[in-house]
């Protein structure tokens, strides 16, 4: 069977480096906001040529975390899209304010930014952009509007570590919130995120909020909550982020094998604005389901990113959205399906994917 993505591969190229950092912090007994946690917020905001980079427990934090300290709150709305995973939108109603979907594009899959400024209203505080699949949203346009309307932009990286737009690797805005959940463009061995930011005041504020509300170990100037990155997670990351770039262009040199022998299929398309990370390589079909069968009895696992949009969810009932609401979304959902996609996939592999995806959509 070819995996979606294979860990393994990738942790037994490194093994005796993540072995030994994972040996030296067992070794320090520094569990806790250990040395790696502020190492790796330097490389990592180093990395995405940033100011500030804040670890967190999860990319679900890290974006809680943001909207928490921006001071959203009831009453207020905050704009995304629904073909996302509902970590996006979760924290918006977490805060107590109130999600605001609109619609993709067809092409990038990303935030129609045209739907957005039909969006904005008086409540509307906030955009979180997600960056889907690596390839970066149009941001020019979001941050001219947010501008225009006094909004605060909060990018989800999650899955789009590496990604550059027009030449400058994301977030472009003020905030972008990163995922290192396992199967990420750079993953953790557990559950792990960051807040990247060039806001000096947020990035502190953050790091109040993920610890407590502590500067000192039992000193509390606010009442914040446990949102810290693991001493573990870190260390394994700092390994890690020396490759991310190796990584990436393995990536991208896999997507354009991909695209060099698929026929037949919609396949992700780059804009001249992005240089794409391939997170996933997600294709559309009309007879998806039938296709995902038959690499399956071939031996080929596949994904569909994501199979029910997030306004048809039971978890958003309460919201009063219907199917047709946003038709883009909804096409797209039934279509898609993301190929095994990871730096140490073979070009062999990958020619044996095409031969089946062709052979069944000729
Ligand atoms: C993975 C992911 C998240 C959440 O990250 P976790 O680290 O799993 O909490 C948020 N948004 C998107 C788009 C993601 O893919």
């Amino acid at each position: 069977m070819i995996p979606i993505v294979d860990l393994k591969r990738q942790y037994l190229s490194i093994k005796d480096e993540i072995d030994g950092a994972i040996r030296n912090i067992i070794d320090n007994t520094s569990f806790i906001m250990g040395k790696p946690v502020e190492e790796f917020e330097n490389n990592f905001a180093n990395y995405c040529n940033a100011e500030y980079c804040v670890g967190t427990s999860s990319g679900t934090s890290a974006l809680y975390l943001v909207l928490k300290a921006l001071g959203i709150k009831e009453g207020d709305e905050v704009i995304t899209v629904p073909n996302t995973f509902i970590a996006t939108s979760e924290v918006i109603s977490q805060v107590g304010a109130k999600i605001k979907f609109i619609d993709v594009d067809e092409e990038t899959y990303n935030m129609d930014v045209e739907k957005l400024k039909n969006t904005i209203d008086e409540n509307t505080k906030a955009i979180i952009p997600v960056h889907l699949y690596g390839h970066s949203c149009d941001m020019d346009q979001i941050l001219e509007i947010a501008k225009e309307h006094n909004l605060k932009i909060i990018e989800d990286c999650a899955q789009a570590h590496g990604t550059k737009y027009k030449d400058k690797k994301i977030p472009i805005g003020e905030i972008g919130c990163f995922s290192f959940f396992p199967a990420k463009i750079l993953g953790a061995y557990g559950d792990a995120g960051c807040v990247v930011t060039n806001n000096e005041e947020l990035a502190n504020k953050i790091k109040l909020l993920r610890n407590h509300g502590r500067e000192k170990k039992y000193e509390h100037l606010i009442e914040g909550f446990n949102h810290r990155l693991d001493s573990l997670q870190a260390a394994i990351l700092n390994v890690k982020l020396k490759y991310l770039n190796e990584w990436i262009e393995r990536r991208r040199n896999n997507a354009k094998l991909y695209s060099g022998l698929l026929k037949n299929v919609i396949m992700p398309i780059e804009k001249d604005y992005s240089k794409h990370s391939y997170y996933v390589y997600t294709i559309r079909v009309k007879n998806r389901d039938k296709l995902q069968e038959f690499l399956k009895e071939n031996g080929i696992a596949t994904q569909i990113y994501y199979p029910i949009p997030l306004h048809l969810q039971s978890a958003y009932k309460n919201l009063d959205y219907k199917e047709g609401d946003f038709p883009v979304t909804e096409k797209i959902a039934k279509e898609i399906l993301s190929l095994p996609m990871f730096p140490e996939l073979t070009e062999e592999e990958i020619k044996y994917i095409c031969e089946k995806v062709n052979y069944f959509c000729k």
